[in-house]
């Protein structure tokens, strides 16, 4: 599948459907990363997982899925909006466990530690809630998680699977909820079909957006929106002068005098920012000149 978020609605049943695929970013993203497999692996999960979390967000709103775990990849992030943008990090980029890349990811996390989902809106107020991990993959997380945060009973697919010599040659994730007053025994039988493999099988043979949807989930699904998504960081230079700010005049001074510059550098997209003396000094001076911050 391409790389696009597209969303279903089945009326009749009252679900709806939604489904991403993330190949392109997950290969980038290992490449950005420099990602042994295994670390890869889990993280093309994380971000397929993230997508599908973000689009169920209102607009403008964002979530960060955050995963700390007591194995050797020991946890990672995904920063992801409603608009398709994602962004992250694994802490661990060099796991590989030899074997089948599942039984590798589930080792790669090990047995503890914790999957939070952040919720972020555009007023500022965000609601974290999180579950522990079991020795499982990071969808069973997810899983958990949805049954314990949500109100919404919700089927959940994350696949990353094999082309050629390609390990992530298909990376999708598939959500099917149901609505208000929709049918109770529709998402029953979408996790059934999941069970029992009927994702992977039609991501395998190509199919598209819709058939996946149909896969899992019956027919009579109408395709309502399709979106982009894409690796993007939003840092920059601004961000880079609002952290050195929060040192304060003196701190920018000492700054000066010890090191001479400020490098910063993204762990999302390993952009380097570097603030030389000059600018440090003229930052130090605008402050100074502002007069001291309110109650210091
Ligand atoms: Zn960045």
């Amino acid at each position: 599948m391409i790389d696009r978020l597209a969303r279903g609605l089945h009326d009749g049943r009252g679900l709806r459907a939604l489904v991403v695929g993330v190949g392109d970013l997950a290969r980038m993203t290992r490449m950005l990363h420099g990602l042994a497999p295994t670390s890869a692996w889990v993280f093309a999960e994380a971000l397929a997982g993230a997508a599908l979390l973000a689009a169920l967000q209102k607009d403008e709103e964002r979530i960060n899925l955050q995963l700390e775990c007591a194995g050797p990849l020991r946890g990672l992030f995904v920063d992801a909006d409603s608009r398709g943008n994602l962004r992250g990090y694994v802490r661990g980029a060099a796991v590989h466990v030899p074997g089948e890349p599942a039984a590798a990811a589930v080792a790669a996390l090990g047995g503890g530690g914790f999957l939070s989902v952040l919720r972020a809106r555009i007023d500022g107020t965000f609601y974290r809630s999180s579950v522990e991990l079991q020795r499982e993959p990071l969808v069973g997380g997810l899983r958990r998680w949805f049954s314990a945060s949500e109100q919404v009973e919700t089927a959940l697919a994350l696949e990353v699977l094999p082309r050629d010599a390609e390990p992530l040659g298909e990376v999708a994730g598939l959500l099917v909820q149901r609505l208000p007053g929709g049918d109770a025994a529709a998402v029953v039988e979408a996790r059934d079909a999941i069970a029992a493999g009927a994702f992977g099988e039609a991501l395998a043979a190509g199919a598209p957006a819709l058939g996946l949807i149909e896969a899992v989930a019956g027919p009579g699904f109408e395709l309502l929106a399709e979106q982009e998504v894409a690796y993007r960081c939003g840092c920059g230079i601004d961000r880079v002068r609002n952290a050195v700010t929060a040192l304060g005049a003196d701190g920018l001074a000492d700054l000066v005098a010890t090191v001479g510059r400020a490098e910063v550098d993204c762990e999302f997209c390993h952009a380097h920012y570097v603030l030389e003396a000059d600018e440090l000094r003229e930052l130090e001076r605008r402050m100074r000149a502002a007069g001291p911050a309110p109650g210091g």
